[in-house]
């Protein structure tokens, strides 16, 4: 089978042609961009991530505080399962556009750091990523590199800091806020885009879930890029619903 019958050629030149007009467009992307990169999608039922473990439990920040040891038994395993994964086409493609100068900025909730290793220039990270750790108590921050060496020389599976305090990677753990600079930002772009591009993203999570939101007020096209159901697909001036990197390839061709 080709990949491109998956493709719906029609909504693509749509939606290609909603960015030509466009002066603004912003990628607001969730984890279904890094599915083809062989990361699984927590929310999917059946290739959770979560499925054997209680996120609020092992990824919350009270559990990063009393049990560091228990946090890192966790988190170390998710640090190595993502850290040999490579960016794919869709990722590729969102650079590209940037590059014609047809995209201002991605907002993304992964931590993966894909878009990033991809060359991704106007990123936002709201949920931060797995780039580094830091050490609350003295603020010193450590490449993954660093922080995986610690992390297999610690007798506990613990990364420390030089300082001797347990380091937290630089990511939004469950009952933490997010970082309020990367929230300004994300809004203000939704707010100026006359297309946002919503991709691999179930928007439901808030407070990503409301950008959309933000964009149709201010008088801009809102596209979904997404499998399955989403709370926009009806307000959606596209709604694209087949292979990501697929349909994102073909979006650049049409360009
Ligand atoms: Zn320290």
């Amino acid at each position: 089978m080709s990949v491109a019958t998956t493709v719906d050629y029609a909504r693509i030149e749509r939606l290609a042609s909603l960015i030509r007009e466009a002066e603004s467009v912003v990628a607001l992307t969730g984890a279904g961009i890094s599915v083809p990169s062989g990361i699984p999608d927590f929310r999917s039922p059946g290739s959770g991530l979560w499925e054997n473990v209680n996120p609020m439990e092992v990824a919350h920040i009270d559990a990063w505080r009393a049990d560091p040891e228990r946090f890192w038994h966790f988190y170390g395993n998710r640090f190595q399962t993502l850290e040999d994964k490579e960016p794919n086409g869709a990722h590729h493609a969102l650079v590209e556009l940037e590059r014609r100068g047809k995209l201002d900025a991605v907002i993304t909730q992964n931590i993966d750091r894909l878009h990033r290793r991809a060359g991704s220039q106007e990123l936002i990270e709201v949920h931060g990523s797995i780039d580094t750790s830091s050490c609350l108590t003295c603020g010193r921050r450590y490449p993954i590199g660093e922080v995986r060496a610690r992390l297999e020389a610690s007798p506990i599976s613990v990364p420390d800091c030089d300082c001797g305090q347990p380091l937290k990677p630089d990511v939004v753990l469950f009952g933490e806020w997010l970082p309020e600079g990367a929230l300004e930002r994300a809004y203000a772009l939704a707010a100026g885009a006359d297309v946002l591009l919503c991709i691999g993203s179930s928007l439901e999570v808030h407070p990503i879930a409301q950008l959309p939101g933000v964009t149709r007020q201010t008088g801009g096209a809102v596209a979904v890029i997404t499998q399955g159901p989403t709370p926009w697909d009806a307000r959606a001036a596209v709604k694209l619903d087949g292979d990501v990197v697929a349909e994102l390839q073909a979006l650049v061709a049409a360009l």
